[in-house]
């Protein structure tokens, strides 16, 4: 029976990170094993950096491509004292196809170029874990997780094609009995080769995808933090942690934006009825949160959700004919089209309103498709504001919302929702 362990970026920012999780391993019980990794530290981020200037032509390049190969030998020197040979080959290999995917991409669709670039992140990261830890004694087998979870070419927001990832990974444990097996994630693969990414923060889902297609006991994420809190410590002051919380609760917290989690993750544990443990690196013998199908706790405690670079769009008929079905189904069919993805909705008579993330590109093509029929007025650099669990907690919230304009309120039983400008 498989388990999977995720650790995210923070948690193999350095080398000591790094022995931690070597320690961690040491401390936990599993036959077997699955190890999800993301890129060290904020690396997706300065591949994100190395992608714009060599698409900008710009002279930081040489720069940025220095540091982050730097940073990747660091570690390894701080590790082993000096980078053992064969690992500086291997990361000299995959440094030198980020530079050769970098040209070879650069006149190609900026997604495609993205995801042949960026996947160098989680695999430098794996390298290098793999190594220490089979340095350190473990029994384990470092895969490319781009032959194992396939997906189509939806570059950037790679879809999964499940019944090959499942096979995919069943072949890969029948032939291989090491008690770990190590991966990347966010990053899939297609069929003809091409590297694909999950979207940011995708190692979450990658985590979920081995979990399902294995039939794992349950997913641990290691965190920074010691599970899921009920608010971002970074902008309230009170925050406590939920122990215990059903797929549902958690879908709909990450849904109205809870950045703990990735947003897909749930699904496919839900489907299985995979425990879900969300646990602290930096205490692990501390009680995780348990994301599972037990849902007495969800009323517990409120949580309070922020989301900023929101913009609110309302859609009025120019000739001041009501709202109806037929104009929605239009205007459904248009949002969808653009990719307007609305957190909320609101409809009166002679209107629609919705909120989504502020993406000027769409707002302008939502703008030009509507010009000859309606007119719509937008709202833009606002936070969208969701409470789960409101009732006896108005005082909390009041506090947040102190000082701020209220474009728009609305509540149903368990949920309220506010627009807000500062
Ligand atoms: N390294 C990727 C990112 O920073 C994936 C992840 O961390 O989950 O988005
Ligand atoms: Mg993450």
């Amino acid at each position: 029976m498989f388990k999977v362990f995720k650790f995210g970026g923070a948690s193999i920012k350095d080398a000591q990170a790094i022995r931690n999780i070597a320690m961690i391993l040491r401390q936990s019980s599993y036959k077997r094993l699955v190890i999800v990794l993301s890129a060290m530290g904020k690396n997706t981020n300065a591949l994100e950096a190395i992608l714009h200037a060599r698409r900008t032509q710009s002279n930081d390049l040489p720069l940025l491509l220095e540091n982050l190969k730097t940073f990747h030998l660091n570690i390894c020197h701080e590790l082993f004292d000096t980078c053992p040979k064969d690992l500086q080959l291997i990361l000299e290999s995959y440094f030198s196809k980020l530079i050769d995917h970098l040209d070879q991409y650069a006149d190609a669709a900026y997604d495609t170029h993205y995801d042949q670039t960026v996947v160098f992140g989680e695999l430098m990261a794996t390298s290098i874990l793999a190594y220490y830890l089979k340095e350190a004694g473990f029994d384990l087998v470092h895969a490319d997780v781009r032959e194992l979870i396939h997906t189509d070419r939806s570059f950037r927001a790679a879809r999964v094609d499940w019944d090959k990832t499942v096979d995919a990974f069943h072949k890969l444990v029948q032939l291989e009995t090491a008690s770990i097996i190590l991966i990347q994630g966010f990053i899939g693969g297609t069929s003809d080769g091409f590297s694909t990414t999950l979207g940011r923060e995708g190692s979450d889902y990658s985590a979920a995808i081995a979990a399902y297609c294995l039939q794992a006991t349950d997913v641990t994420i290691w965190k920074d933090v010691p599970g899921l809190l009920n608010a971002d410590p970074k902008r309230f002051e009170k925050t406590v942690k939920l122990h215990q919380l059903s797929y549902q609760e958690a879908i709909e917290l990450a849904y109205y934006g809870a950045s703990v989690l990735h947003p897909k993750t749930l699904k496919p544990l839900q489907n299985k009825n995979i425990p879900l443990y969300i646990r602290s690196f930096l205490n692990p013998q501390n009680p995780p949160t348990v994301i599972g199908h037990q849902s007495e706790m969800d009323m517990a405690v409120p949580s309070f959700i922020v989301k900023d670079n929101q913009m609110l769009v309302s859609i009025h008929t120019r000739d001041a004919s009501f709202m109806d079905e037929q104009r929605l189904h239009y205007l459904f069919g248009v949002l969808h089209r653009i990719g307007i993805h609305a957190h909320l909705i609101q409809i009166s008579a002679l209107s629609l309103s919705i909120c989504s993330d502020e993406v000027k590109t769409k707002l302008q093509a939502l703008l030009t498709e509507l010009r000859d029929d309606y007119f719509v007025r937008y709202n833009t650099e606002l936070q969208l504001f969701t409470v789960r669990h409101y009732n006896g907690y108005e005082q909390m919230f009041d506090e947040f919302v102190k000082g701020k304009e209220v474009l728009l309120e609305q509540r149903s039983r368990l949920t309220l929702q506010l627009v807000l400008r500062n």
